[in-house]
């Protein structure tokens, strides 16, 4: 068999008013809201940025997550997540205003339980980050029709009672920023996607949830779990 025999392609996310957004990398932030440090149990004295990233293949907008295997406790965490038309390396805070393409409110679904059992044995928590569906994400809307507003909230509903709620500006470490750190490490690229942290209230979703999350000014996003 031949690798031209070999049909894939990366997620295409739709972008509002027309267009698709060809997900190359998930780049992800933990602990980016103090409060939410606290509720892991972690203190949110200003240190170095955690990254960590989830599969490309994770990030969709179906309207169905399926309730995953290997676990009994699904987290939300509801996050905006920023998107890059141009990429670079070691680049300044300032430098990555310009090469955002886009927006939008995504969840970043995790399975806690096999979480804390993988950092408590000291073993690598991947799996408990990806995992079929473990990225829902909105429509993207263009950085020239929506600004980053830091009185913004962020927001996330499970049917019709509020879980998660805070403002942009709650965030340790602000867009730009993150960008700077995590361009230290890595060569970020056009298609690369970056999920910047969640605030406080997280919590277990069940089969048959209904989950409603909302950036101000951002397309909402909705979604069901459904049992296997
Ligand atoms: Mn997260």
């Amino acid at each position: 068999m031949s690798g031209d025999l070999v049909d894939w392609q990366p997620p295409r996310l739709a972008v509002a008013g027309g267009g698709f957004f060809p997900v190359r990398q998930v780049w992800c932030v933990g602990r980016n809201y103090a409060e939410h440090a606290r509720e892991m149990g972690v203190d949110p004295a200003r240190s170095e940025p955690v990254f960590f990233a989830k599969p490309a293949a994770c990030m969709h907008q179906q309207s169905r997550v399926v309730y995953p295997p290997a676990t009994t406790e699904l987290h939300h965490e509801v996050e905006l997540v920023v998107f890059l038309a141009d990429g670079g390396r070691n680049l300044a805070a300032e430098d990555w205003v310009s090469r955002i393409f886009g927006y939008a409110v995504g969840v970043d679904l995790t399975r806690r339980d096999l979480q804390a059992r993988l950092k408590q044995a000291g073993l690598p928590w991947e799996l408990s980050k990806g995992f079929d569906q473990a990225a829902p994400v909105g429509q993207i809307v263009a950085a020239s029709d929506w600004a980053l507003d830091p009185a913004a909230t962020i927001e996330l509903q499970v049917n019709g009672m509020l879980r998660q709620q805070a403002t942009l500006e709650d965030m340790v470490w602000h867009v730009p920023l993150l960008l700077e750190r995590l361009s230290r490490s890595v060569t970020l690229r056009a298609g690369d996607a970056l999920m910047t942290g969640t605030p406080a209230g997280v919590a277990a979703l069940d089969g048959n949830d209904r989950v409603m999350a909302k950036v101000h000014g951002l397309p909402v996003l909705e979604f069901s779990v459904r049992g296997e």
